[in-house]
């Protein structure tokens, strides 16, 4: 998929809408979700042009993805959450309701996040 510069987090990348920021670093910016599902909840971004993890994944120079990765350890590290724990998830495409096209990690925590995925309620 072709990516869309207009997407949210593009906005937020370029200083064009704000955010509650956590963590930034040459290949990386965090900042908590406008509309946290848990106590705890960070979206961890690279600062690349990529729509998805399947983009990420598949372009991205091994310095960036290096780089991301070891930022969103550090970010859990630095908020505390290694103990009692964290979950980190990446909806890609749409059976996974992915809303925003540029490619991110939620990290959740800050609660017994249960076991898995609940199925949706009918
Ligand atoms: P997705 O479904 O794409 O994995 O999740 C997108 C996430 O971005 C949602 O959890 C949503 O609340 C969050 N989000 C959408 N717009 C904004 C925004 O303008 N600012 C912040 N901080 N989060 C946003």
């Amino acid at each position: 998929m072709a990516y869309d510069e207009n997407n949210v987090f593009a906005k937020i990348l370029r200083n064009e809408i704000p955010c509650d920021k956590v963590y930034e670093d040459e290949h990386v910016l965090a900042f908590k979700d406008i509309e946290p599902q848990t106590p705890t909840h960070v979206l961890v971004v690279p600062k690349g042009a990529y729509s998805s993890f399947d983009d990420f994944s598949r372009n991205a120079p091994e310095a960036e993805i290096a780089g991301f990765i070891r930022a969103a350890g550090k970010i859990a590290r630095d908020l505390g959450l290694v103990q009692p724990g964290y979950r980190i998830l990446a909806n890609t495409g749409p059976d996974a309701h992915q809303e925003v096209m540029h490619f991110h990690l939620h990290l959740f925590a800050g609660k017994d996040l249960g076991r898995m995925i609940k199925p949706p309620e009918k």
